[in-house]
């Protein structure tokens, strides 16, 4: 049988470049030996993005539709997107043509060379600003040092994978998924391909700072508990610090009153801040505590009977 490629492509208020992006896409695929289908998930856009995918699956048959009821946001809309994908490997991508699907190929060379994920490894940005380059290349390596496992550098979300690996994200039901950081906890052979990610074709980043540092957050604290440490560190740094100065006061007449005022702020500081830190591993123990379904699919369009069937 033909062997079957599921590009994955969510979409937030992409009406500027979608038609571009899939009219791109259709003729990239167009030149390959594999099939293709184009799964998009729309996000919960409130522009034209989903009038204008429906008006090209007209066009073309291989386009597919899941919609969100509202805006659930980026990593779970690729956790749902890989649900509804029939591909024999499944490729996630930017919808507005950031990651360059001439890539494509060289993924799935490698691919079929035995790798179950290839991912996209950035060799440059461009049309990013000096801010979310420089913030991200430090959260990478930050992540990289404190996690419990490896999550390569400098790649986002841009990968192949293996229908193996996509079955075994399917059983990861992650409330505030970092889906970069769960796939590389599945383990499997891993290499990368490496690209020049593009200024993206229209429109503006639909990353807005909040988003990026939830992210970040949502990475940090699913797949390390150095923060914790942390805090428990500090505590005992400013416990110790406390014994060594009621020493040295008892024997000295020393008695400054600003001194006080400082390290009471300082210790209340770091208290609050050990506080929040519990409080959000709390909240996300939480979350996942609550059994509320990730999202809500209002519609989906493009699936035949038979695939409908098995998204039941
Ligand atoms: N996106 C999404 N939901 C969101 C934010 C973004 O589905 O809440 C989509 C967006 O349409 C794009 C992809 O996720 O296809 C990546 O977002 P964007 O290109 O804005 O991020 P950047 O490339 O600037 O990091
Ligand atoms: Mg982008």
């Amino acid at each position: 049988m033909q062997t079957l490629i599921s590009i994955v492509l969510p979409v937030y208020n992409e009406e500027a470049g979608i038609t571009q992006t899939i009219k791109v896409l259709e003729n990239f695929v167009a030149t390959q030996p594999q099939d293709f289908e184009l799964l998009f998930v729309d996000d919960g856009s409130t522009d034209a993005s989903v009038e204008l995918i429906k008006s090209m699956q007209s066009k073309y048959r291989n386009i597919k539709l899941v919609q969100f009821s509202r805006n659930f946001g980026h990593q779970l809309a690729i956790s749902a997107g890989i649900r509804y994908t029939m591909g024999d490997a499944v490729v996630v991508m930017d919808a507005d043509l950031q990651d360059p699907p001439e890539v494509i190929p060289a993924m799935i060379k490698e691919w079929q060379n035995g790798s179950q994920v290839v991912y996209g490894k950035r060799r440059s940005r461009a049309g990013e600003s000096w801010f979310k380059k420089v913030s991200a290349s430090a959260f990478y390596r930050l992540l990289q040092k404190v996690s419990s496992i490896d999550i390569p550098l400098d790649t986002g979300d841009f990968r192949l994978m293996d229908r193996q690996v996509v079955n075994q994200l399917r059983r990861m039901h992650e409330t505030d998924p970092f889906v970069r950081g769960m796939v590389s906890w599945i383990g499997f052979k891993q290499s990368s391909v490496e690209y020049e990610r593009k200024e993206r074709i229209a429109g503006t980043t639909k990353y807005p700072l909040k988003k990026m540092l939830n992210l970040a957050l949502s990475g940090l604290t699913s797949f390390s508990d150095l923060p914790l440490k942390l805090a428990l560190n500090l505590g005992l740094v400013s416990l110790g610090f406390s014994v060594i100065y009621s020493l040295f006061s008892l024997f000295n007449h020393f008695n400054s009153m600003n001194f006080m005022i400082g390290s009471l702020f300082g210790t209340t500081g770091l208290i609050l801040i050990s506080l929040g830190l519990v409080g959000i591993y709390l909240y996300q123990t939480f979350k996942a505590s609550r059994k509320r379904p990730l999202y809500i699919v209002a519609n989906t369009s493009g699936f035949s009977e038979s695939e409908r069937e098995q998204h039941e």
